[in-house]
């Protein structure tokens, strides 16, 4: 597995694969489970070669001690994609690299759809995953780049994103990824304890029964189950949205021709998990 931490290395490999026009990429903080290998896996089907970049930005983070907590696990990562078949390609630049002397965020005009959920709970954030985005896009120039639904506001940021720097790149989402028992695979969920896990697992359980009585009860009486099962568990609810699929603005009412999704951001301790389905 080759890995590289300078962008001139990478560029000069990827160099052939250019005239192919099937270069792949998949930006990722590290700490890979088996929901980032299906992004790898999705990518290696249709492209040449795959580039999955490995780099914790902190410019997306609002919380320096979330920051410094987050699993960095390279040696783990390369072996882990060492299992796939195919060319993939690492790069992890160190915030030099990629940013030069200042690590700031652009300020993006991402319209309406950032300032919904994360953008409202984590600010600044959607700025620092643009800029970090723009950054690697630019450098890599792949032709297609995948992203997980498990962050599916920020798939809508990264279309929205090519959309405004008029990129030639192809953003494909792919679904959740999940453990047996319901829980959304996340780096994250590394800082959880046995029983952490365990207790975590009732967000997946909450939207599995929002799913199931979307047609039968009004969002108000879904907002309120919701509320209830969380005041009896061990996680706290930071928010519960019912949003439309196209917009991110929450709902208070259905109509038929809408798409709708059920979102979910709680802390078990001070881990911060995040999670989302289909309603209809
Ligand atoms: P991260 O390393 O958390 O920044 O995630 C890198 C990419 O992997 C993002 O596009 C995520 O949405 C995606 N991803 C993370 N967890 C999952 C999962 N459980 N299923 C599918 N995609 C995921």
């Amino acid at each position: 597995m080759m890995v590289f931490t300078k962008t001139e290395n990478l560029l000069k490999i990827l160099l052939p694969y250019r005239a192919q026009n099937k270069i792949g990429f998949i930006p990722t903080m590290g700490a890979l489970h088996t929901g980032h290998l299906s992004l790898v896996k999705k990518a290696l089907e249709k492209n040449d070669c795959v580039v999955v970049s490995i780099f914790v930005n902190p410019t997306q983070f609002d919380n320096s001690s979330d920051l410094k907590k987050y699993p960095r696990t390279l040696e783990k990562d390369v072996t882990l994609l060492e299992t796939l078949q195919g060319t993939v390609y690492i790069f992890t630049p160190d915030t030099k690299t990629l940013y030069g002397e200042t690590v700031n965020s652009k300020k993006y005009r991402l319209g309406a759809i950032a300032s919904e959920m994360e953008g409202r709970h984590r600010k600044g954030h959607f700025d620092g995953v643009a800029t970090v985005i723009s950054l690697f896009f630019k450098v890599i120039l792949p032709n297609n780049a995948y992203f997980g639904q498990k962050d599916f506001q920020q798939l809508q940021i990264i279309k929205k994103l090519v959309e405004i720097e008029k990129l030639p790149i192809k953003i494909i989402g792919c679904p959740i990824v999940r453990e047996k028992n319901g829980l959304a695979m996340s780096s994250r969920n590394k800082r959880l304890g046995q029983q952490q896990l365990e207790n975590a697992t009732i967000i997946s359980k909450i939207l599995k029964e929002v799913r199931s009585q979307f047609k039968k009860k009004s969002i108000q009486e879904l907002n309120k189950l919701v509320e209830n099962r969380f005041k009896q568990s061990s996680l706290q609810l930071e928010y519960f949205e019912i949003a439309n699929e196209k917009t991110l603005k929450t709902v208070s009412r259905k109509r038929k021709e809408n798409k709708y999704r059920a979102f979910i951001a709680a802390f078990s301790k001070e881990v911060r998990l995040i999670d989302n389905m289909a309603l209809n």
